[in-house]
């Protein structure tokens, strides 16, 4: 199949409507795994997923397999609450998320795909002279990023957001830090269109596929144990989020990760109320509306290192107390369903996109909280780095050895080691 065969077009649509949708073809072929790829990739998210894609799009480099233990989509990639921003502070992320933010804005030309990327603006509230401070810090330093922000003051955030509690007395909102470029898409679209992608230009996405060991002889890596059986290559890259301390100590590797577990929770369907993403600044609580008009939010990490995803009721309780305080007409709204996935939780907030100390395996984890809005940027500098055995520039800062030498830790919100604080 050629790369047309399978391609959206309006006049595509406008046909297949008018006949049944009976001449679209699966996505992705379903192939069985060969003995032998140059390129390895294990875990088919986001990261895996656009990682393949831009190894084949960017580098030619199509005899690749993704190894997806479970099926495309059903990791964290499907599971969060699809915010999309570049609004870091720190060198090295800000450069990163900036980068990710631009080919968000091509993602669906790229990938002639409609991934919903919806630029509604996200704001962050803030409740007290010292947090405006250090919002209009970070403002300046996404301006001088070249992306943009705006320091909103209370009738500014109420003009965009009348639905909120501006007479709480407790959490008074002074303003908020406004980011336009911000907003949402549609998560499981966009593994889709990244997966799509990667197989019409030869990589092979192999579902059901664990790996369950990593072969490594003479320093080098060889090839990967699987479910399915062995398969050799020349390199291969580890991309499993959730999963990654489990996969890297498969390689005799001991990573600076804890994995943790993050809810998240969708009202019923209401009317359109809420056109932005809004973050509450004194408390963990954030809120945007889904196409489909339910209210999707989340907050904090549940704060116990665990492989389970799904949440406890504490938390729950916590973000919608959050949420009441915040907005309390949610109040009315009935929960459908809440869910959990498994975060990949680094000591300074902050991933790493670099090669191990075994020749030819790469790590790419420790997107905490924050990887969905990451998917195109990792991909993109990931397959530079697997392609090219440099850095991307973008990218240089995520070393795995910043965590031995402490040099260049990327201490994002100034918490430390300390996760829960993150
Ligand atoms: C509730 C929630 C809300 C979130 N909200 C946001 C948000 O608003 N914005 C944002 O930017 N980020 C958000 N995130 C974080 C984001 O979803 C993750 O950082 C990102 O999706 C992780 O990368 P991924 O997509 O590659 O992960 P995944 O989709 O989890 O991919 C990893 C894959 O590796 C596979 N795998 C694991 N072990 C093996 C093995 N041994 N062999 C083969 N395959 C294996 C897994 O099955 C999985 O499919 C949120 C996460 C959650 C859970």
């Amino acid at each position: 199949m050629g790369l047309a065969g399978k391609a959206f077009s309006g006049w595509r649509v406008l046909r297949e409507g008018l006949t049944g949708n009976r001449g679209w073809e699966a996505h992705w072929r379903d192939p069985q795994p060969k003995t032998d790829y140059d390129f390895i990739i294990i875990g088919g998210g986001g990261h895996g997923l656009a990682t393949a894609y831009y190894l084949a799009a960017e580098h030619g480099i199509t005899n690749v397999a993704v190894l997806e233990k479970g099926y495309i989509g059903g990791g964290n990639v499907g599971r969060n609450t699809t915010i999309v921003r570049a609004n870091y502070g720190l060198e090295g992320n800000s450069q990163f998320y900036s980068h990710s933010l631009k080919l968000w804005e091509t993602m669906e030309q790229e990938l002639n795909y409609n991934v919903m990327h919806s630029q509604r603006g996200i704001i962050n509230l803030f409740h007290s002279d010292g947090q405006r401070d250090a919002y209009a810090r970070r403002g300046n330093m996404m301006l001088s990023q070249g992306d943009d922000a705006q320091l909103l003051d209370r009738e500014g955030v109420r003009a965009l957001v009348p639905s909120l509690n501006y007479t709480n007395t407790r959490f008074p909102i002074y303003g908020g830090l406004y980011h336009p470029r911000g907003g949402t898409a549609r998560h499981d679209a966009v593994a889709w269109g990244f997966a799509r992608g990667a197989d019409r230009r030869g990589v092979d996405l192999i579902q059901n596929c664990e790996v369950t060991g990593i072969d490594v002889s003479e320093g080098k890596v060889t090839g990967v144990q699987t479910t399915r059986g062995a398969i050799r290559a020349r390199k291969v890259g580890i991309v499993v989020a959730g999963r990654s301390s489990q996969v890297a100590a498969m390689a005799g590797m001991r990573l600076p990760i804890e994995s943790h577990v993050l809810q998240a929770f969708v009202t019923e369907g209401l009317k359109p109320c809420l056109d932005q993403v809004v973050t509450f600044g004194m408390g963990h609580f954030y809120i945007s509306q889904s196409d489909k008009g339910g209210l999707v939010f989340g907050g904090d990490l549940d704060l116990y290192a665990s492989y389970a995803a799904r949440g406890n009721l504490p938390m729950a309780e916590h973000v919608i107390e959050a949420g009441m305080a915040l907005m309390p007409m949610i109040g009315k709204a009935r929960l459908l369903r809440s869910w959990g996935g498994i975060m990949d939780m680094s000591a300074d907030g902050s991933p790493v996109i670099d090669k191990t100390h075994i020749e030819g395996l790469y790590l790419n984890c420790g997107w905490c909280y924050g990887g969905f809005k990451a998917v195109p940027g990792s991909g993109h500098v990931f397959a530079h780095l697997m392609a090219t055995d440099q850095p991307h520039e973008v990218a240089r800062h995520h070393r795995l050895e910043r965590f031995r030498d402490g040099v260049g830790l990327m201490d994002e919100e100034a918490t430390g080691a300390q996760h829960n604080l993150h």
